[in-house]
Order: structure tokens, then sequence, then C-alpha cells
């Protein structure tokens, strides 16, 4: 582990700011990184104080003024080349994600290539910052858009992908011809301090100034909320959960800034009787048991018509007994462990919720103990039945727990759907045209995003990722998430020597 961390560029006490590959002296209290596999320490991290995000904040003005000059395509080139580096460290980020994070190891790698996937977008979209250009009902005059670089912008991150979202929001930045100043979160400190190091080795090699990538550690309520409150700052990208969401976004608000905010989900899955129910428990194994149930994607609520309830619990039962808990970077385990104790206790909590309202378990939930257990963050994964009206169930638990809900007729699984405070991702399993069809319509699925015959979780870099509702509205990674990041600016030119006023106003005229 020593070599590895090594390796990543970091030591055993590590400074809580960085500008570029430079390093700032902080004064914050130290903070440990402990690891959810085990609960030992695997380095620390003394935390940035206000003085240090303010060196960080003025040098990412700074490193703003020269790379918004830099033409886009060269931009890109330098992402293309930070692509490049992360292929190659792609597994030794991959295992810190795991160690400090708790993912098994293909899903660490997997983000990895997320975070390579979104390099790649980004180099192509860097030749494609386009806009329109519109016909003037003024004659002899030209009317078009154009997209300006925004200014430095801030990206805090939650713990459960702790590359990867900062990744979706950095690499676009970049090539808008922004700098960012990232904050992840305190649970992952060392791999984003990795991370940033990998990319700015790059932007450095390609003579460009530090700054450009930035790190603050520190807490939410003292550092988050600094940077959201920071007027230099006109974007902040927020992950995480709703109430953090409602606190940046009040933040940013009052200081009329764009907040970009990506929450909590609750998501759901429809299976109607029609479903290939096979291909069904697969992807619901994947979608609810995945990354521990650490995803703001995962499958949470599973609504299933009544005649064939009985038979997809037993299928998911017995998948869920194959499900091997363990070390996740040990081969073969499919889940690791919650991230803290304390998320073990929101499950504890939320299963005896569930049972004071009357749900039943059909399945799991125990904490496991005792030997590679002994960290007291393993759990065995979940199934209940309950109503969907249970308080709990509207709620987002961050842990492994599946929620299994009847109904009779589609509109009415449809009405539970889309009945939670949340609107992130949602999926049905059918094959029936119309009903697929009736999902995906106006009168369906209320998210985000709206799959067919799979995962609410896994989404691809190309899509636009966000939610409806609580889950924050904002949108990041593919399609034009690009446009958040830039200043989008109208143009009229009068080359026709004479003044017409738009509206056929005369004002003055002889
Ligand atoms: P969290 O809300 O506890 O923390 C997220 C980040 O916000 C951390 O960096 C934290 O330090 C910071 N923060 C907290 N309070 C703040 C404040 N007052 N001001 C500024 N920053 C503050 O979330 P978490 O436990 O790290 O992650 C789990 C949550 O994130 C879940 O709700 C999950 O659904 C959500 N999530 C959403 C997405 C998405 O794209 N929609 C992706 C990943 C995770």
């Amino acid at each position: 582990m020593k070599d590895l961390l090594e390796r990543l560029g970091i030591g055993e006490l590590n400074q809580g700011a960085l500008t570029g590959l430079e390093r700032l002296d902080c004064r914050g209290t130290v903070l440990e990184s402990t690891s959810p596999i085990d609960g030992k320490i695997l380095a620390k991290v003394r935390q940035a104080d206000s003085a240090a995000y303010d060196r960080v904040s003025q040098t990412a003005i700074a490193a703003f003024r020269r790379w918004r000059d830099v033409p886009a395509p060269k931009r890109g080139e330098v992402v293309r080349q930070i692509g490049g580096a992360f292929r190659e460290r792609k597994k030794d980020l991959g295992a810190l994600i795991s160690l400090e994070m708790g993912k098994i190891l293909a899903e660490a790698e997997g983000e990895v290539q997320e975070l390579i996937d979104i390099c790649d977008f980004a180099v192509g979209q860097s030749r494609m910052l386009y806009g329109f250009s519109m016909h003037s009902e003024r004659p002899g005059h030209r009317m078009f858009e154009q997209y300006h670089p925004l200014g430095p912008v801030g990206v805090i991150t939650a713990f459960n992908f702790p590359v990867a979202v900062w990744s979706w929001n950095a690499m676009l930045a970049l090539i808008g011809g922004d700098t960012v100043v990232w904050k992840p979160s305190s649970k992952v400190p060392l791999c984003a301090i990795a991370a940033n190091m990998i990319a700015a080795r790059v932007v450095n090699d390609c003579g460009f100034p530090e700054g450009l990538l930035n790190v603050v550690i520190g807490t939410g309520e003292d550092i988050g909320a600094r940077l959201a409150a920071d007027r230099q700052l006109p974007l902040i990208s927020a992950t995480g959960s709703v109430p953090m969401g409602r606190r940046v976004g009040e933040i940013v608000l009052s200081r009329l800034g764009k907040p970009l905010l990506e929450l909590g989900g609750n998501n759901a899955v429809i299976v109607t009787p029609g479903a290939d129910l096979k291909l069904a428990s697969r992807a619901i194994l994947f979608g609810a048991v995945g990354t521990a149930g650490q995803r703001c994607t995962t499958i949470r609520r599973l609504i299933v018509q009544n005649s064939i309830f009985d038979t997809l619990k037993e299928q998911l039962v017995s998948a869920y007994r194959q499900v091997k808990i363990g070390n996740p970077l040990e081969e073969g385990v499919l889940m690791g462990p919650l991230i803290d104790v304390q998320a073990v206790e929101a499950m504890r909590m939320a299963l005896e919720e569930i049972r004071k309202d009357g749900g039943k378990l059909l399945y799991g939930g125990e904490v496991l103990s005792g030997g590679v257990y002994d960290a007291g963050t393993y759990v065995r994964p979940c199934i209940c039945e309950v109503e969907n009206s249970y308080p709990i169930v509207k709620k987002e638990t961050f842990a492994p727990i599946l929620y299994m809900i009847r109904y009779d007729a589609l509109e009415q699984a449809i009405e539970f759907h889309n009945d939670v405070p949340q609107g992130l991702t949602s999926s049905i399993f059918t094959n029936d045209l119309r009903e697929s069809e009736l999902f995906l319509s106006s009168r369906g699925s209320d998210c985000g995003i709206a799959n067919v015959n799979m995962s609410t979780s896994g989404a691809e870099i190309g899509g636009a990722f966000g939610g409806e509702k609580e889950s924050g509205g904002g949108r990041e990674s593919g399609s034009d998430c690009w446009k958040a990041y830039m200043r989008r600016q109208t143009c009229t030119i009068n080359w026709s020597g004479g003044m017409p006023l738009a509206q056929g106003i005369k004002f003055g005229d002889p």
C-alpha cells in the first residue's frame, strides 16, 4: 500500500491545498483518511484554512486570464494528453479508489475509465463549441451567438465517485477556457490529491500555468461554504445530498452566481408481466447491490406487477445469496464495505423504521462482524416488501436496501414511481412497445433519465446526466452540457450604413 501511495504522490502527511503541482502550506486541522475496508489510516491531510483558500482562488483567477486566450482546440490537446496520463495510471488510481472509498476494483477501474472517456469526449467537443447564426429582421445586419470562457469554476464532489464527477466538470471546464477549484469530499481526499496531480503534471509539461487545476480540502461547512460564496467563481457545480444542495444553492443564488446541482436520487424500476425476468433480475442485482448501494443512481424501489411479484422476489433472493461480500480488492467479491460506521447506522435505523411501518424483511440487512468484517462497515444487502407511501421509502437511504412494491395496473405503477420528491433516474422492464412508450411519454417517468430494459445505474458519459425535482435540475457530462461552463454572447453587427430599429420603431427619424 505504501508503494502505491508513493507512486501516486501521497505522503504520510499531505497539504490540503494544491495549485497544480504546488502544495501550499495549510494551517487547518489534520484529517485522517481511513480505509472502510479495515478502518486503518491510509494517510493524513492538513486541511486548507482561509488563507490557503484565498491563495488557491487568486491563483485560479490569474491562470484563467492566460488560459482563456489559448485556442479551444489547443486546450483540447492538453485534455487529450490528460486522458493519456490517466490511461497509464488506471490501475494505480483504481486501487486507491477501492482502498479509500471501498468500491470493488472492477467498479473503481470503471470509474477511472469514465474519467478517460470524458477526456476523449471533451477533446472532440473542443473543436465543436458551436453557436447559432440567425437572420436579423433589420436589413444589412448580421446576428450570431458565440461562447466565451466563463471564469474559474468551483466543483464540490461527493464521496461515492471520488474522481469521475470532478472529471465530468473539470474536462469540459478546461476545454471551455475555465480553470477549476475542486473541493472533494473529506471522506476521499487522497483520491483527489492523486487525480489532480496526474492531470496537473500534464498541464505543467505542456507549459501552461500552475493554477488551471486546483484542490482545496476542508469541511463542507467551512471550505465548501467559502467556495460557494466566492464571487470570483461564476459557476459552482455541487454534487451530493439534497440538504447540501439546498444550502449551496442558497449561498450561490444569494450572490446571483450559477449553481449546477447534482443531488440525491430515489430511483425506481417498474417490472411488467411481459418482461424478461432473467434479464431484469441480473440488471436489478447490479443496480441495487453495485457500489454497495452507494450510487446516486442505485435502484432503491422495485415496482412489480402482482402476477410476477413472487417469481421475481424468489429470483432476486436467490441472486442476493450468491453475492460475495468482503475486501473489494479481492477477486470474486461483488460488494465491499459501506463508507463508514455512520452509514451502517443509517441503514440500521431505516430498517427499524420499515419494520415499525409494517414492512416485511425478505432477505439480508444484517451488520457483519468478525474476521474480515472487523471494521464494522460491512452489511448484507437487503430486500424488503413495503408500501410506496411509507415516509422512509420516500427518502434516499444511502445503503443497499431494495424496496419491493406491488402494483395492479401500469398507470398505478407510474403514479407510485413519480410519487417521491426526487427525480434522478428510472427504468421499465417490458417487452411491450405500448408500455415502454407510455413510460417515456409526458405521462410517464418524471426523472431526468429514463431507461428501458436496463438498470437505473451505469450512465454513459455521452448523454446529459442529471435529475429533476429535488435531484437538483443540473446536467453534466455529455450532450450539450459544455454550454454551462461557457458565457453565451449574442452579437449583432450593423454593416448597412443606416440605423433601422427593431420592431419597426421610428425614433426621431427625418
Ligand atoms: P454530502 O452532501 O454529505 O457531501 C457532498 C459534498 O458536499 C462534500 O464534498 C461535502 O463536504 C460538501 N458539503 C457538505 N455541506 C456543505 C456546505 N454546507 N457547503 C458546501 N459544501 C458542502 O454527500 P455524500 O455523502 O458525500 O454523497 C452522497 C450523496 O451524494 C447522495 O445523496 C448521492 O445520491 C449524492 N450523489 C449525487 C450524484 C448526482 O450526480 N446526482 C452523484 C453522486 C452522489
